[in-house]
């Protein structure tokens, strides 16, 4: 079974995806992190984010492993990794990966931009998860304000609305709702709360029994 998550940054889709995969006993991909560490491997060798050449051999070359960095996580990384994603043939190095992964037994849940539309177009449950940009950003703060980050809100908004336009606006696999997606809109729902009501969109969906 495949459980595709879709959504824009910030939105929550990353902490539900992982509490769902707990919940059914699945395996769980951060298909953003894919995307980050291309632009971390591209930048590090001293190209431009956007040298075709340079990102596809590293999105070709990437180990999954090496998914583990904690400056991955960043508002920086978030920002290259939506330039590098721009370019088709980086998409494409990924997809084999993505799509291996997504068929490991017993299921896969997958977070990202493009899982219900491209990558796992057939999977058995499409979630859209979304919230207001300013709920988003509000969210990023908070968490960044913790970590000791230094990162003003404002920032943080201007941030999420450059990559949510980069996201949606590309002409390869832009952040879409899929057809066939349930929208889940997290603006006021704490994390608990969208959960509850990601299982209850699973349940309905297709019954499954852990739900
Ligand atoms: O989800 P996350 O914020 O970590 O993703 C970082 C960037 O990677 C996104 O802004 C997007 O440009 C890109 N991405 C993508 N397709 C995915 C996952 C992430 O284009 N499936």
């Amino acid at each position: 079974m495949i459980v595709a998550i879709d959504g824009p940054a910030a939105s929550g889709k990353g902490t539900l995806a992982k509490r769902l995969a707990e919940h059914l006993g699945f395996h769980c991909l951060d298909t953003g992190l894919l995307y980050r560490a291309v632009a971390r491997d591209v930048a590090q060798r001293g190209f431009r984010l956007d040298d075709l050449w340079a990102a596809v051999a590293t999105a070709r070359g990437l180990d999954p492993k090496e998914l583990e960095d904690p400056d991955l996580r960043g508002t920086a990384a978030g920002d290259a990794a939506s330039i590098v994603a721009r370019i088709p043939e980086v998409r494409a190095a990924l997809l084999a990966y993505q799509r291996d992964f997504a068929r490991r037994p017993p299921g896969a849940v997958l977070d990202g931009r493009d899982i219900g539309s491209v990558v796992c177009p057939a999977a058995d449950v499409k979630i859209f998860v979304t919230a207001t940009p300013e709920v988003r950003a509000r969210r990023r703060f908070t968490e960044f304000e913790a970590r000791g980050a230094g990162i003003s809100y404002e920032t943080v908004l201007a941030d999420i609305l450059i990559r949510d336009q980069r996201d949606s606006g590309r002409a390869n696999a832009p952040m879409v709702l899929a057809t066939d997606a349930m929208l889940l809109d997290t603006s006021n729902l704490s994390i608990e709360a969208a959960f509850d009501a990601a299982v209850g969109l699973i349940k309905r969906k297709i019954g499954h029994p852990g739900c």
